[in-house]
């Protein structure tokens, strides 16, 4: 049997007792899958990773935490949510990543976030190791008052396991500077401690980053150029479509729309709007942010160059890249050929995991550029780690230095990427490039510092 072979029959058994060890979480076992099948070949270059079982221990995570969140509603009520976190992987540095607030959340999705943020916080080259948390909580249709009570609830009992050396959150999908301000507030109080590298995503007034509300949108935006870049293009006069409508989305438009291409559309889970116009984004922002409302109102009010489609998905508007920033698995099989059919060059990922494998499989093997989101969105997470470095140094730096730093932490990963998939003989192959280079360095840190 050669070493090649025998690594992939190591990973193939590895996943099956991964699937064994870990029933009813379909989303994680798709995200660990999902690296595993691209590890072969640096297993079999490197047998000591193997050895000190390596994959085994990151398949794992180092705790992982789950309570109950009582909360009264306006009217008395009492609701009970369920709150987790899982704190990952620290090799590299304190756990970091979103809390989540959705109706969809179970300890499968946690997992399947915290396991991707390993890998993604790893290629931002910045010292923060993988985690993520969230409750099943729906803020949709909540008074302010009903929002700050939950965050002080769920706060209650989150206390205990983060800090700004241990474990820091930040915002995800339902929690915006709204949640982190109430999750803070809270925080200071049980303590007794101003401890502000212990949450990002902070109001630029108290100890927040400049450029953190637009980071995410912002990177995958530069991630998408610098893949048209590498085939001799530009983003310059593309049209793109955009799913979502939330803080990614908003400000993956504002950047096309900067480096002169034209986001037609947007969604939310009622459907979708195309504007042949191009997004008008003070409209979008006042509907989404100002009044917390539904991408139909935006529709309605824009006049005659928008539609909305009711439960319709962006996919099949005509484009030059596409670039999902809702969530996971909204973007499928058919989504990919539709997208292809109508000669779509680059996919870059705002979300996390929004194209399901198959279709990942299939613009791969169509030629499309596809940027994987542990890769493509990790300027998110990395305008949240220079937060967290100016919180240690009491300082606050310019807009212009954060979009800078941002910029350049882009291009590093893009080419970090494009060269390890080179150099593990699957060129163009930004999924193994980001698998493989985030492996590489979280596992190097293990090995370093022994069986724990
Ligand atoms: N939730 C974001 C992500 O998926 C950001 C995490 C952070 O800033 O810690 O990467």
């Amino acid at each position: 049997m050669t070493t090649r072979s025998a690594s992939t029959s190591t990973l193939d058994h590895l996943l099956t007792e991964i699937e064994h060890r870990n029933p009813a979480q379909p989303e994680f076992l798709q995200a660990a899958h999902e690296v595993l099948e691209t590890l072969a070949p640096v297993l079999a270059a490197r047998p000591e990773y193997a050895e000190a079982g390596l994959v085994e221990r990151l398949v794992e995570p180092e705790r992982q935490v789950i309570f109950r969140v009582p909360w009264q509603d306006d009217r008395g009520r009492v609701h009970v949510n369920r709150g987790f976190r899982v704190e990952f992987n620290s090799a590299l540095g304190p756990y970091k990543g979103g809390l989540r607030f959705h109706p969809s959340v179970d300890l499968g999705v946690i997992k399947f976030l915290g396991f991707e943020q390993i890998f993604k916080n790893a290629l931002t080259g910045l010292g923060i190791g993988g985690g993520k948390g969230g409750s099943d909580f729906d803020p949709h249709g909540r008074s302010d008052a009903e929002v700050m009570r939950f965050c002080q609830s769920f706060m209650t009992e989150l206390y205990r396991h983060i800090g700004e050396h241990t474990d820091v959150p930040a915002g995800d999908i339902g929690v915006g500077g709204r949640e982190i301000g109430y999750l803070f507030g809270q925080y200071r109080r049980i303590t007794n401690r101003w401890e502000a590298g212990v949450l990002t995503g902070k109001g630029a007034g108290w100890g927040g980053s400049l450029i953190r509300p637009e980071a995410t949108g912002y990177g995958n935006v530069l991630f998408a150029a610098a893949m048209l870049r590498e085939r001799g293009e530009d983003l310059e006069g593309q049209t793109a479509v955009v799913s979502g409508s939330g803080n990614v989305a908003i400000y993956t438009i504002e950047k096309l729309a900067a480096l002169g291409a034209n986001a037609v559309t947007c969604s939310d889970s009622s459907g979708y709007v195309v504007d042949e116009k191009g997004i008008d984004l003070g409209l979008l922002k006042q509907v989404k942010e100002v009044e917390r409302g539904r991408v139909d109102s935006y529709a309605e009010r824009r006049g005659s160059s928008a539609r909305f489609v009711p439960g319709g998905r962006v996919w099949e508007v005509p484009a030059d890249i596409a670039l999902p920033s809702a969530t996971q698995n909204e973007l499928d099989e058919n989504d990919a050929a539709a997208l292809i059919r109508n000669g779509v060059k680059a996919v870059s990922e705002g979300a996390n995991m929004p194209a399901t494998p198959e279709a990942v499989h299939l613009l791969q093997r169509s030629g499309v550029a596809f940027g994987p989101g542990k890769a493509a969105n990790a300027g998110g997470v990395a305008v949240s780690a220079l937060e967290m470095a100016q919180n240690h140094a009491r300082t606050s730096w310019t807009a212009a230095r954060v979009e800078e730093e941002l910029t350049r932490i882009m291009n590093d990963i893009h080419t970090t990427c494009h060269e390890t998939a080179e150099r593990y003989g699957a060129p163009g192959d930004y999924v193994t490039g980001a698998n493989i280079a985030g492996f590489e360095r979280v596992a190097d840190a293990m090995l370093a510092q022994g069986v724990i």
